[in-house]
């Protein structure tokens, strides 16, 4: 595959997560934003444009961005300053997350709020997370600065997940797929979570082995998260193809 034919495709996949973050109410007005990394050292990626709905991103409409590149600010076409200094600093700072998506859906964002906003062992999707995710509590306002992407991206710790205290979450990932797996169940998790807390009952929180256990469970599955997004893309292909525009 030459590298035009890789970032087509990627544009592709990532225009369909757009859509289908729409399609489960995963989306926020015209902001938040996903991106992925074009070469192999992380310093150009694509993102939605500023102010684009994410029902109107199209493979070509993305926007190829490059982390060194800071004169992109000055332009008609500046991209949103606080997408750019969260997804400019997570490519920066990991290369190899390929894949960065940061959203604000409802039941993360809530347990995001939590003094304690751990998402505890409590069943197989709950526990996919266990020790997956980096836990930041010193939210410093709308990432207007760039002391805030950076602050951000050293959060990250490494790990897939980012609970953003008091905001929302983001997610990492080596493909589109796999990063949106990750969303998507994350947030399954996180609704699971906030539920039973609302029924006020002592938890029957699992082991930490069985957790561990889970979670390379989970791993022996990573082919699902490929069909599971192939199987959403077609639903798109069959009902609105203009992603593929
Ligand atoms: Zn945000």
């Amino acid at each position: 595959m030459n590298y035009h034919n890789k970032e087509r495709q990627l544009r592709v996949d990532l225009a369909a997560a757009f859509r289908i973050l729409h399609r489960l109410d995963m989306h926020e007005s015209v902001a938040n934003h996903l991106s992925a990394a074009v070469s192999d050292d992380g310093r150009t990626f694509l993102m939605n444009r500023r102010w684009m709905h994410f029902c109107n991103v199209t493979a070509s409409n993305l926007q190829l961005l490059d982390v060194d590149d800071e004169s992109i600010l000055q332009r008609d076409d500046a991209p949103d300053i606080s997408a750019w200094n969260i997804h400019r600093n997570i490519h920066r700072a990991y290369p190899g997350a390929r894949v960065v998506l940061h959203a604000h859906p409802t039941y993360a964002t809530a347990l995001s709020t939590l003094k304690d906003p751990r998402l505890l062992p409590i069943d197989n999707n709950t526990a996919r997370f266990y020790e997956r995710i980096a836990y930041d509590t010193n939210f410093g306002g709308i990432a207007n600065s760039e002391e805030e992407g950076e602050r951000i991206a050293e959060s990250l710790q490494g790990k897939p997940v980012l609970m953003m205290g008091n905001h929302g979450v983001t997610v990492v990932g080596e493909t589109v797929a796999e990063a949106f797996e990750d969303l998507y169940y994350l947030e399954k998790a996180c609704k699971t979570m906030i539920l039973v807390y609302s029924a006020g009952q002592p938890l029957n929180i699992l082991s930490d082995e069985l957790a561990r256990e889970i979670v390379r469970g989970w791993d022996d599955f990573r082919g699902a998260s490929f069909a599971h997004f192939e199987q959403l893309k077609a639903e798109l292909d069959a009902t609105d193809p203009s992603y593929l525009n």
